[in-house]
């Protein structure tokens, strides 16, 4: 069988890190099963969802390199849904219900008052057929639920979770479909797992109770001959958290447009998020072949992932170090070439600080004052400076013979007088992209 997997975002804002990583691991898990991934929008909230969010979220996995085999959209199956609720509704497994919310939410607190689950209490089943007539007569419009089959327990070996229990008679019948005819997200998202042929569905923990759910909608969907499909495998996994606990107050700032402008790599955010809460170590692995060969749920801990921006940045650096130039070329200020970003790249933390290293290259440089000493030093570089293939080593073995120095003040005046800064890229590398005219000029100035 095929792995399909999706990633189903609700488009009523930008995507975080949470839900980064959810698509990243679904697309991850086809991937490595050679399977297909759907990017499914769960848009039935026509209120909350909004179409600069849809293509938001394209753009978002666009740049993360995250690219779905395909897509689909809720909002153009609802007659698959319909059609569904009726099968249901036959089998006698949805039924009409007429409380406002303020008498849920009575109900509500007298259980809890008793010191009962605060669940549903079924009220709308004991209505008989002429309760029913009269609040429609009212102008009432029902809403539904889904009944649960309190005989049937619920259970399923979850990817990440292991063995999952639920007592069905400790849930609530689930609303599935509001007074006005809308739909909640549980059983179009049964239905459409169905339909779509999905065979892993992979999600955070946060779902669990409704899978618990969801297990005995899909069996009643394909008792009632709606799907002849099997249910699919789930795995729940923990959910990220930040240093200072839950990670929601900020997630604002967790999206990729905020990751791009801190110039985020998104090979860093994939290679970060494919292994945060497994038991591998995160490393920047550029490659996704490596990622993919190590990806496996059985890696996956139980415990809340931490997601920290320290750790996003050391992996961007060496990502960024190991960057070719063709990756970054319009990326790099003008006249910068192969050599120039081989000399700077292991100084960078983001691509987008190339431009101030490259400064030291075509200058102007920061004016340095030197001591008398160091004056006479340079002027001395300046006459020894000879052009080869490789002339800082030349010129440094040069002057150590000449001046006796070495180490420190053998080096730093040298770097200072011809950069203007007392650290930086490797001046081996540096001093050829500088020229021998402007370096011989620099040193000059050094000695004056
Ligand atoms: N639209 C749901 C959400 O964003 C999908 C959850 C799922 O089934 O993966 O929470």
């Amino acid at each position: 069988m095929t792995t399909v997997t999706r990633f189903a975002p609700s488009p009523t804002g930008r995507l975080h890190v949470g839900n980064i990583r959810t698509a990243l691991h679904n697309w991850m898990l086809a991937r490595k099963h050679g399977g297909k991934f759907l990017l499914r929008i769960d848009d039935t909230d026509a209120e909350r969802s909004r179409e600069e969010y849809v293509e938001a979220i394209r753009a978002d996995l666009d740049w993360l390199g995250i690219v779905p085999d395909a897509e689909e959209r809720q909002s153009a199956r609802l007659a698959k849904y319909d059609h569904a609720f009726e099968a249901l509704r036959a089998a006698g497994r949805v039924y009409p219900c007429y409380e406002t919310q303020q008498e849920l939410e009575l109900k509500r607190k007298i259980r809890l008052g008793r010191g009962l689950p605060p669940i549903y209490d079924r009220g709308a089943l004991a209505l008989s057929e002429g309760d029913r007539a009269a609040k429609e007569a009212e102008g009432i419009a029902p809403h539904w639920r889904f009944k649960l089959d309190h005989d049937e327990p619920i259970a399923w070996e979850d990817g990440v979770r292991g063995a999952q229990k639920f007592d069905p008679a400790q849930l609530s019948d689930p609303v599935i479909r509001r007074a006005d005819g809308s739909w909640l997200y549980m059983l179009p998202s049964a239905v459409d797992d169905l339909d779509m042929g999905i065979t892993d569905v992979l999600r955070g923990e946060d779902h669990v109770s409704n899978t618990a759910v969801q297990i005995q909608m899909f069996t009643a969907l394909i008792a009632a001959h709606y799907a002849a499909q099997q249910i699919p495998a789930f795995a729940h996994e923990a959910l990220l958290v930040g240093k200072e606990g839950k990670l929601s107050k900020r997630l604002g700032s967790l999206g990729c447009n905020a990751f791009r402008e801190r110039g985020i790599e998104p090979a860093a955010i994939v290679a970060l998020l494919a292994r945060l809460g497994t038991s591998l170590p995160v490393e920047p692995i550029a490659d996704r072949a490596v990622l993919l060969d190590t990806f496996d749920l059985a890696t996956f801990g139980r415990a809340p992932a931490r997601f920290e921006d320290a750790e996003l940045e050391r992996v961007n650096s060496a990502i960024v170090h190991q960057m070719g130039f063709a990756e970054v070329a319009d990326r790099l200020p003008k006249g910068m070439d192969e050599a120039g970003w081989h000399a700077i790249r292991p100084n960078l933390a983001h691509v987008s600080e190339a431009a101030e290293w490259w400064r030291l290259v075509t200058g102007p440089i920061e004016p340095r004052e030197f001591s008398a000493d160091d004056r006479a030093y340079l002027s001395e570089a300046a006459r020894l400076l000879e052009w080869s293939d490789d002339p800082w080593h030349a010129l440094t073995a040069a002057l150590k013979e000449a001046s006796g120095r070495k180490g420190k003040p053998l080096f730093l005046p040298l770097r200072q007088a011809l950069t203007g800064t007392d650290h930086g890229p490797d001046m081996g590398e540096l001093l050829p992209l500088i020229g021998e005219d402007e370096a011989r000029a620099r040193l000059a100035r050094g000695g004056e």
